[in-house]
């Protein structure tokens, strides 16, 4: 099933919509390791800066703090980053200071040990680049400046048409090619993945029947408001009145067909409310907020509008309605809610009534 699933979803071309959610998903579960990437980098180039410094004999110079002020400064605002859209911007600024700083430091060596550095100053800042959770043009922006700044072929003594040019320019290609087709792979995996599990998550919450929240998900939602308590919480469980007579003389697919309708005036009807199929021809509603007189006022509005449904297979409904008082738990008002469902059935259906101490015994 799971396998089905999935190549279903690989076939699809994820909209447009959806690839602008998964990236911004994408960057906030990533953005303490892209701080961390930042914080390492300027750790990283510090000491490199220090060695050439002092054991180079240069000396610490103004423009060293010059570029940690800047890059500090760029890691200060990807702590307040909060769009993904932003942070394909302030990448890129960081990798043009962090490159341009490198390539000074590496101006600063002995020019026989340039080439090399500069291919691993490339290989680590494409490497740290593809794993970004950047867009397509933040990355090929991003792997172009770091060539220019890293360019092992500028300052150095090294001829392309030789030896170690044509060595060096074949495993500029191979890197770059390498990166970057992990790149999209590894983008195209993760958006499948996240498609799926949206997908997955959506089945596992909604009836398929019906389209309206399943049981699951009313349980948690209305689990959440309880625990929220807030004054004036209400219990609706709501039931077909005859609904086995409409499946044995219409058959069931009529009986489906009478499910989504009634499901349909829910949906219609109650707004700004939890409501759900809970299984078989029964439905749940959970008012937040109300009062008695507003919460009666829903639940009768709700009977005159299936009532007056005059479709080709018309059924009635009858409702439950509990409140929930401070302490009780989710299951103690459906048990409430159950009950007053039960005399509004022995009082002849198609209305509803309110839970009463003393219903149950
Ligand atoms: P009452 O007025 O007392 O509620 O009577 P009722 O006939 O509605 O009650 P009962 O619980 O005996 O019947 C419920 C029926 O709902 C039984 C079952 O076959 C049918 N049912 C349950 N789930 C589905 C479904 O998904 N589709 C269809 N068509 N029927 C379903
Ligand atoms: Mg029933
Ligand atoms: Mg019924």
């Amino acid at each position: 099933m799971y396998k089905t699933l999935e190549e279903h979803i690989r076939k699809q071309v994820a909209p447009a919509a959806l690839r602008a959610e998964f990236r911004q998903h994408e960057f906030e579960a990533m953005r303490p390791f892209c701080l961390l990437i930042f914080c390492v980098s300027i750790v990283i180039w510090l000491v490199f800066d220090l060695i050439i410094s002092y054991l180079g004999g240069q000396g610490f110079t103004w423009l060293s703090g010059v570029f940690i002020a800047a890059l500090c400064s760029l890691t200060v605002v990807l702590a307040f980053t909060r769009r993904s859209h932003h942070f394909d911007v302030l990448n890129l600024l960081f990798i043009a200071v962090i490159t341009l700083g490198m390539r000074l430091l590496i101006d600063g060596i002995p020019i026989e040990l340039r080439p090399v550095w500069l291919v691993l100053g490339v290989s680590s800042v494409l490497y740290c680049v593809s794993v970004a959770p950047v867009r397509r043009w933040s990355f090929f922006c991003a792997m172009a400046i770091t060539w220019v700044m890293l360019n092992p072929f500028l300052h150095t003594h090294i001829d392309a048409l030789e030896l170690e040019g044509a060595m060096l320019l074949s495993y500029a290609l191979f890197l770059s090619g390498l990166v970057t087709y992990s790149y999209l792979r590894m983008r195209l995996a993760k958006l499948h993945n996240y498609y799926l599990s949206k997908v997955l998550l959506e089945q596992a919450y909604v009836d398929a029947l019906t389209e309206i929240p399943n049981r699951r998900s009313f349980m948690a939602k209305a689990e959440r408001q309880l625990r929220h308590a807030a004054a004036g919480q209400y219990l609706a469980m709501i039931d077909i009145d005859n609904f086995k007579k409409v499946n044995d003389r219409f058959g069931h697919d009529i009986g489906d067909e009478v499910l989504k309708r009634v499901a349909g005036h829910i949906k219609a009807c109650i707004v700004g409310h939890e409501f759900a199929r809970l299984g078989g021809e029964e439905f749940a509603i959970f008012f937040d907020g109300l009062d008695q007189a507003a919460a009666e006022q829903q639940v009768s509005t709700l009977c005159q509008r299936v009532r007056d449904d005059l479709a080709q297979h018309p059924v009635t409904i009858s409702i439950g309605l509990a409140k929930v008082a401070r302490d009780d738990s989710l299951s103690l008002a459906l048990v409430h809610a159950d009950q007053a469902l039960y005399a509004a059935k022995h009082q002849g259906k198609d209305r509803f009534v309110l839970w009463a101490e003393g219903m149950g015994g």
